[in-house]
């Protein structure tokens, strides 16, 4: 004997009841068989809504009941020939003119009572299970139909029945072991109190009744036939990675679906676990597919954590007061105080201190049980020795779970650490003494992020997801979204990181999709993006609430600049290349680093100064180690030295400033370049590196630039150059009457920082610093003759973006 069970989407419509019969007939060439049938999908639904509505005296119900009899109708003719069709047609039809009786009745009397509801929905598993019998008989597959009513005796806790088992077995047997028929088919979900009113097992109840007869009957197996391949390490619609589990322990199986895992009716392993009768959950739709074997597993060999579930809907009542301290009895009245509700209790933590004690409930008992456990505690409370209970809402509890949690320490270290980078705070835990599952209570709006974040961490150790979002696609932009797609699959197999940019915007155009932009194609996807605004490109990016996303600002513009605030508060790490930030008011800058310090997300911008060049990483490193800076002399303009290498008195200041700008080398206005303001922003984010908490106006900056050069637009300021190639031909000549360069070098010393032109002679480690390259000299405790020495190219689109990637890759990394 076997059991076969199938569910509402398996039953959805002709189509995949076919499917069914296709899978039900091969069934039965092995073994004698019951079927149990679910509602067609959405039925069970339509049912309590068309009662609801006809109870609120809503004439509309009479539309939904003409929609439900016409979808059982319409599914007999696609499905059964004409000339076998009149018999089963009419039972429909018979059938849902009662149900219109009944319905009838609710809105005369504008009352629904559970046992009323019981009996509406028993409809939907009775038309189902009545039209597949006469569509395999019409088949010539002879099967008996049965109504589980007769065979499954309950108590009379309508919508939610406890099973009398042994009533039930009893009657089962006699039934069955009187047949010599093979293929029995027979309605889930539905069963009858020992007078035969009808009850429900509860919502998704059908794998229950599966359960049922199986056990009863003592099945060699039972299959849940659905619409997925098995039971997934996590629900499909939340984890897009998530995989088939092959094999899984009765009890793990159970505690997922307790917390959540949907696949399979929680009570529903009960009955078969201690019979050892082994539970397959196959999918319909590709019944080549294997499934997932729920069974008895000693072994504990293998993940230690099985699978992630998450319950939705909770509210945590917190009961808490110096009057609990030491006085037994206080949770024993807390949770009188719910069952008299009849409130199911999910979680239960209480703090070792006894000080507080917390339990998590289904939402929609939250305002009931406050009601009791403030009346059950009202003498406490008056006396100010309890407080009133404590409500928290929108809330959800993640769980994993796994048997061999127990051999593997450190579990709970690995899911604080992974919610914690991700942002997401836990309100609650638990962890039960049979160490089979760890949950947490977070906030609903997390839960998607935290699953997807456990499961990476848990079953995806190979891969880490990150997901960007790129402001800018300037020149910078464009290289690094180059460089992106060209390492994309080294960064997979060597680092491990799936690299996603999940977003892209420019000044005009913004474009966000959940699944990763098309590397090759983002630009003419980003003109068809809506128009950017910087506020609801923040918005999309917290609402999406993804793990590991990182923001990479590659702009030179000041209302981005201004929004790493509201990231970094939302763990979302910042990548810049723009100045703007870290150059503000010393005050923006600290906030911004005490962020990322305390919503643990990375702030990196290594390209604030010298390019690609690791200057800042460098920095940070020495002073990590505990070395201390004594003094910087660098040359941080590769536009200054690029026009003071090329610059020879003949060919015009401007033209060369010109070339500067034309081949990528100075910012959008070169003025930011010539004016030295952009060595003075340099310099000084150094000094902040190195501890100290400099403002742009202490700066000291000797301007070579004439101030007639700094007014107007920047086609003015060309202009203003050609007209004063005087005095820059004065600079040089005078330089060069020394034998010597002209450098634009920045120092910093004993808190002080300067900028300025410099003559510099041949023996100087400035002298020979060609095309656009940086130099930056650090004097530290232990460098402090010779000093360490970084040079090389420090403009320029690739290396920036160079050093923007690698940015992200320690991001990632943090
Ligand atoms: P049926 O109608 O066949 O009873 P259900 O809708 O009740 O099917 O259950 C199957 C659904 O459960 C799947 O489509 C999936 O979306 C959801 N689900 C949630 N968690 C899991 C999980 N861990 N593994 C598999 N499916 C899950
Ligand atoms: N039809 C019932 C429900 O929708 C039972 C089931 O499908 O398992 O809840
Ligand atoms: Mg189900």
């Amino acid at each position: 004997m076997q059991v076969l069970k199938f569910g509402g989407s398996s039953v959805a419509n002709a189509v995949n009841i076919s499917k069914c019969i296709g899978i039900i007939r091969k069934a039965v060439e092995q073994d004698k068989t019951i079927v149990v049938i679910s509602a067609l999908g959405g039925i069970t639904d339509s049912l309590l809504l068309c009662a609801a509505a006809a109870a609120a005296g809503d004439e509309g119900y009479t539309e939904t009941l003409k929609a439900i009899e016409q979808r059982h109708l319409d599914m007999v003719r696609e499905l059964i020939p004409v000339t076998s069709q009149s018999h089963i047609l009419s039972m429909v039809k018979k059938t849902c003119n009662e149900l219109e009786d009944i319905f009838k009745g609710i809105f005369l009397l504008r009352e629904l009572s559970a046992r009323t509801k019981d009996h509406v929905v028993s409809f939907g598993e009775l038309l189902s299970s009545r039209i597949l019998s006469a569509a395999l008989a019409a088949m010539d597959s002879p099967n008996s139909w049965k109504d589980s009513r007769e065979v499954i005796v309950t108590d009379t806790r309508f919508g939610h029945a406890l099973v009398d088992f042994p009533a039930t077995q009893k009657k089962m047997t006699a039934y069955f072991q009187g047949t010599h028929d093979v293929l029995f088919i027979v309605p889930g979900f539905i069963a009858a109190d020992s007078r035969g009113i009808t009850t429900t097992l509860g919502r998704g109840g059908s794998d229950f009744t599966a359960a049922i007869y199986g056990s009863a009957l003592n099945s060699n197996k039972i299959e849940i036939w659905t619409d997925v391949s098995g039971m997934m390490t996590a629900d499909p619609r939340l984890v897009s990675n998530a995989r088939v589990i092959p094999e899984i322990s009765y009890q793990e199986a159970m505690e997922l679906s307790h917390f959540g895992a949907k696949v399979i009716y929680p009570p529903t392993l009960q009955p078969v676990m201690n019979k050892n009768i082994p539970v397959w959950i196959r999918n319909t739709f590709v019944p080549a597919d294997p499934g997932t074997l729920i069974e008895k597993i000693s072994s504990t060999a293998g993940n230690s954590i099985r699978g992630i579930s998450s319950i939705h809907r909770i509210a945590l009542l917190s009961l808490e007061g110096s009057g609990m301290i030491g006085i037994p009895g206080f949770s024993k009245r807390l949770f009188e105080a719910l069952s008299r509700q009849q409130i199911n209790v999910i979680l239960i933590t209480q703090a070792s201190s006894e000080h507080s004690i917390c339990v998590g409930v289904d939402s929609s008992q939250a305002a009931i049980a406050k009601i009791s456990i403030d009346d059950a505690f009202a003498i406490e409370i008056q006396a100010g020795t309890v407080l009133p209970l404590f409500v928290e809402e929108e809330l959800a509890i993640i769980a994993l779970v796994g048997d061999n949690m127990k051999n593997h320490p450190g579990i709970s270290g690995k899911l604080f650490g992974a919610l914690g980078r991700n942002g997401i705070n836990v309100r609650a835990i638990a962890q039960g003494s049979s160490e089979r599952n760890i949950s947490a209570v977070i906030s609903t709006k997390d839960v998607k992020k935290a699953v997807n974040v456990l499961h990476e961490e848990f079953f995806e150790a190979t891969y880490k997801q990150l997901n960007l979002f790129i402001a800018g696609t300037g020149n910078v932009g464009k290289r690094l979204l180059q460089q992106l797609a060209q390492q994309r699959n080294f960064l997979q197999d060597q680092l491990r990181l799936q690299v996603r940019v999940t977003g892209v915007a420019n000044s005009r155009r913004m474009l966000v999709q959940e699944e990763g932009i098309d590397l090759h194609s983002w630009s003419a996807e980003l003109e068809k993006g809506d128009p950017m605004h910087l506020r609801d490109f923040i918005k999309i990016i917290h609402s999406k609430n993804l793990r590991n996303s990182v923001f990479v600002d590659v702009t030179a513009n000041k209302e981005v600049a201004m929004g790493y605030e509201q990231l970094l508060q939302k763990s979302i790490s910042v990548v810049a290349c723009n100045k703007i930030a870290c150059s503000a008011p010393y005050s923006y800058y600290r906030k911004l680093k005490d962020l990322s310090k305390e919503f643990n997300a990375a702030f990196f911008f290594e390209t604030n100064v010298g390019a690609g060049l690791p200057v800042i990483g460098t920095l940070n490193d020495l002073l990590r180690s505990g070395d201390k800076i004594r003094k910087i002399e660098a040359v941080l303009s590769g536009t200054l030295n690029f026009v003071f290498n090329h610059y020879d008195g003949k060919t015009k200041f401007a033209a060369v400033v010109k070339q500067a700008q034309d081949e990528g080398y100075t910012e959008p206005d070169p003025r930011l370049d010539l004016s030295g303001t952009d060595v003075m922003r340099k310099i000084m984010i150094l000094a902040r590196e190195a501890g100290h908490a400099l403002e742009m106006e202490e700066i000291s900056n000797q301007v070579f630039l004439p101030a007639s050069c700094m007014e107007g637009s920047v086609e003015d300021f060309y202009k203003a150059m050609d007209r004063e190639e005087a005095q820059f031909k004065k600079l040089f000549d005078a330089a060069a009457a020394e034998e010597k360069k002209l450098k634009f070098v920045a120092g910093y010393e004993n808190g002080k920082a300067s900028v300025g032109l410099q003559h510099v002679g041949p023996s100087h480690d400035f002298y020979h610093l060609y095309g656009k390259d940086n130099i930056v000299l650090f004097y530290t405790d232990r460098y402090p003759e010779q000093p360490l020495v970084i040079k090389g190219a420090g403009a320029g689109a690739e290396v920036t973006a160079s050093g923007v990637f690698a940015d992200i890759i320690r991001a990632a990394n943090a």
